[in-house]
């Protein structure tokens, strides 16, 4: 897996991508932790589940499936957001499914059953960008750590924040256009 902070960058750049008036704090903050939500699994390490089943790590919760019923919170949650039930829906999938496609992106660990029960074939992306981080907190404060996060400011956060701000410029022109036409 590639850290849980650089998990968040997908919520934190969809929604600097998209606005507040779209993505208000509260939903960015659920989809933050929908983005975090499937190494919960690593509780199953603690638990003595093997690593290879779906119950242990990137099993069950690195599915689409997963993502799909997850995103449920979202329905739930949307009418205070201000959105429509779908939207909160699709929001919460998206940032729950980002998880495990980046976790493909990592070059270490198992790969991931991302359309487990209907297949049990385990996904790496053939282009492995990110150094996969250490599981244990006591080596994550290691040069090792360091290096790890480093690594996903280049590979992740970075080009994501490209995309971000190009797409908050672009909507931003677009908002002033629109405005003038309006005024
Ligand atoms: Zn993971």
């Amino acid at each position: 897996m590639p850290t849980i902070f650089t998990h968040v960058a997908v919520p934190v750049c969809a929604a600097i991508a998209l606005g507040k008036r779209r993505v208000p704090v509260a939903a960015l903050l659920v989809g933050m932790l929908a983005a975090i939500v499937p190494d919960f699994d690593g509780l199953a390490f603690k638990l003595g589940i093997a690593y290879g089943g779906m119950g242990g790590h990137r099993g069950f919760t690195h599915t689409l499936l997963f993502a799909l019923v997850f995103g449920l919170v979202g329905w739930w949650l949307a009418p205070r957001w201000g959105m429509r039930r779908a939207t909160g829906w699709a929001w919460i999938a998206l940032c729950t499914v980002s998880h495990p496609l980046l976790d493909m992106l990592t070059n270490g660990g198992i790969g991931i059953a991302f359309f487990w029960p209907f297949s049990d074939v385990r996904y790496f992306s053939p282009w492995r960008p990110i150094e996969v981080s250490p599981i244990a907190l006591k080596r994550f404060f290691s040069p090792r750590g360091a290096q790890v996060l480093l690594n996903e400011m280049f590979t992740v956060w970075a080009p994501l924040l490209v995309v971000a701000v190009l797409a908050l410029v672009a909507r931003r022109s677009v908002e002033r256009r629109d405005g003038a036409v309006a005024a």
